[in-house]
């Protein structure tokens, strides 16, 4: 099984796919917490280049690195875990590709999905938890909790951000079964017990 966590910056996914991971733990599952980018030691040094690498990445490259990232996280970390019959709950995946790669840079859809898929070998995941929050409440909170380090989405304008909002919401309404879309500016426990009804249908 094979769960994946998306939403904007501050929408509470790693808070969230935690939770869900120590629930689904504690009822007795063996579970594979994973994140996309830098879930792996090569993940770790593409995340550096990506994110810390002061200067212009043109969006092609950027979109590739992270095509990259997610090739070897798959390979070596989630399809494994999948194949022992772990769960797999993963913070990001190729949604964000399209939403980032895609709307926010402004590159095909289409395409940066198809590149996602040959890298993933053509993994899909079998639930999409996206955690939905206007721009400005994920920046208001990435601030109050003092991020420092620099980040180059940090840098990104508003409208770079509702473009990805927008594109989150269209994937989640294109494909209504792969996704639950949860108001990400609710209580931490009331999320955490919707995603866990929807899994628990899930394993049923
Ligand atoms: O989820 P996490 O905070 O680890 O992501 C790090 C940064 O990378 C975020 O600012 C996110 O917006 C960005 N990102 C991206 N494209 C992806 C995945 C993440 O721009 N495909």
């Amino acid at each position: 099984l094979f769960i994946t966590f998306e939403g904007g910056d501050g929408s509470g996914k790693s808070t969230q796919s935690r939770l869900l991971t120590d629930w689904l733990t504690g009822v007795g599952h063996t579970v594979l917490h994973a994140r996309e980018p830098g879930g792996t030691e090569l993940g770790l040094e593409l995340r550096e280049i990506i994110l810390h690498r002061r200067g212009y990445i043109a969006p092609r490259a950027e979109a590739l690195l992270y095509a990259a990232d997610r090739a070897h996280n798959i390979a070596t970390t989630v399809r494994p875990a999948i194949e022992r019959g772990e769960i797999v709950i993963q913070d990001r995946y190729l949604d964000s590709s399209v939403a980032y790669q895609g709307a926010g840079r402004v590159l095909d859809g289409t395409e940066i999905r198809d590149i996602s898929l040959w890298a993933a070998e053509g993994l899909l995941p079998d639930l999409t938890v996206l955690l939905d929050l206007p721009p400005e409440a994920g920046r208001e909170r990435i601030t109050a909790t003092g991020s420092t380090t620099y980040d180059r989405l940090e840098e990104e304008k508003n409208e770079f951000h509702q473009r990805v909002r927008d594109s989150f919401l269209a994937l989640a309404a294109a494909e209504p079964e792969r996704f639950i879309v949860i108001d990400a500016t609710l209580p931490i426990e009331t999320i955490a017990a919707s995603i866990q009804t929807r899994v628990e249908r899930l394993l049923a």
